[in-house]
């Protein structure tokens, strides 16, 4: 075998994510409209433009009072004041109080000059005495915490997000209320897919004996988008040494990273492992992990390329756990990458001395905690069983898993 390159031989799922975050793509900047945010990544900290809220005001419908004038008032002897006013919500001027004297006051008003304090409407009674107003009865004291108080929610200048953090509705809701109308974000990575293999067809078309059905690429571009970049589908590529040659090449021009999948194991055909060795530079090559073992990562014509096996749940766990951790890195993403939780085991998995062993399971909770129940077929080809489940079982190398263990669990929606 030609060795153009070193590189790191069979590597733990940590080792391959630390050594593929060396090589990041560059990395570009561009504003966004904030209502075309969702799961971009802003490339710097926010601060707010402005104070919020901007003054104080009623969270209820009610009356504004001093708190002093109604701490007597009870269901028996009812407090009385005069009503001199409204608050509404956008409209000015500000009224003023002194004691003895409330203002009506609806939600979102600023509250008036003298009042510390809002009588619920519902816990109050109206008095008509013939002023322009009326009076109102108070049955119980005032409170205080149904005013919020301006700058409680953010300062101006209050940095609110921090660079690295992955936009949801929750940060959009943010960013307006903040005041901004754009921000800054990481522009998208465009992702070329390459599909390797004779026997794969594109859906829609018929079968002929010895055909499947190419699916790597349907699941890598919707993952891809749900991350918040850009899946380029390259036409799958046979396993011919020229073509594939060519598509990558075209890939590396066009896109800031390159996913192929098929071909990078020990056999004749496996060409993705054979063309990056002898005319690319391998970075490490396989995986301590099951399924999902055969994976390589290297730089074609300077552009990364991420080698994922065929079978397709190897394909996915290894999107999963290395790729998807490696584009966290590279921005700088600060959310936790894998949401890993403990459960109780169901059944027992034969363990495996070296590799990280990822079985699917279903995991629920029930009156006595967390289990996980894998699915029963686990074959590194079968894509229903991802479909059926909602995590993957990380049980270290070497570690057994018996039933009613606690092991670690990785969600994976
Ligand atoms: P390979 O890694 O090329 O040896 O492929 C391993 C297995 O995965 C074989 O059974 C292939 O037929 C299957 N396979 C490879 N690529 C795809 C694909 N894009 N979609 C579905 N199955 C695939
Ligand atoms: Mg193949």
């Amino acid at each position: 075998m030609k060795r153009m390159s070193e590189f790191e031989y069979f590597v733990s799922v940590e080792r391959a994510i630390e050594i593929a975050s060396n090589h990041p793509p560059p990395l570009n900047i561009e504003n966004i409209k904030i209502q075309n945010l969702s799961n971009r990544v802003i490339s710097q900290d926010i601060p707010s433009l402005i104070t919020d809220p901007p003054f104080d005001n009623s969270s209820m419908d009610g009356y504004a009072v001093k708190h002093s004038d109604t701490i007597n008032a009870s269901s028996n002897n009812p407090v009385s004041l005069q009503i001199v006013g409204i608050s509404q919500a956008g409209i000015n001027p500000l009224p003023t109080l002194e004691s003895g004297q409330a203002i009506k006051i609806m939600t979102g008003a600023r509250i008036p000059l003298g009042a510390d304090s809002i009588v619920l409407i519902e816990e109050a009674e109206l008095v008509n005495d013939n002023t322009e107003f009326g009076k109102v009865k108070l049955f119980f004291k005032s409170r205080t915490n149904y005013i919020r108080i301006a700058g409680e929610n953010m300062k101006k200048n209050q940095i609110m997000l921090e660079a690295g953090e992955k936009m949801d509705p929750y940060k959009i809701g943010l960013l307006a209320t903040m005041g901004y109308s754009e921000i800054p974000v990481y522009s998208k990575l465009r992702v070329s897919i390459i599909s390797t293999g004779d026997e794969l067809v594109k859906p829609g078309k018929n079968l002929k004996p010895g055909q499947i059905y190419e699916s790597n690429s349907y699941f890598l571009a919707a993952l891809i988008k749900e991350l918040g970049h850009e899946p380029l589908i390259i036409d799958l590529v046979n396993d011919d040494l020229n073509e594939l040659r060519e598509k990558m090449n075209r890939a590396a021009n066009n896109s800031d990273l390159i996913i192929t999948t098929g071909g990078v194991s020990m056999g004749e055909f496996d060409l993705v492992r054979k063309i990056m060795e002898e005319e690319g530079e391998i970075k490490f090559w396989r995986i301590k992990m099951k399924p999902g073992s055969p994976p390589l990562f290297g730089l074609w014509k300077n552009t990364p390329l991420f080698g994922l096996p065929g079978n397709p749940i190897s394909s996915q766990l290894v999107f999963l756990l290395v790729v998807k951790p490696w584009l966290y890195n590279i921005f700088g993403i600060k959310a936790p990458p894998h949401q890993i939780i403990r459960a109780k085991l169901t059944k027992e998995l034969k363990k495996s001395p070296d590799l990280l062993l990822l079985r699917r399971v279903f995991v629920e909770s029930t009156p006595k905690g967390m289990v996980a129940r894998p699915a029963d077929h686990q074959g590194s080809g079968n894509s229903s069983s991802t479909v059926i489940s909602n995590a993957v079982t990380l049980i270290q190398p070497g570690h057994s898993a018996n039933i009613g263990d606690i092991i670690d669990v990785l969600f994976i929606r």
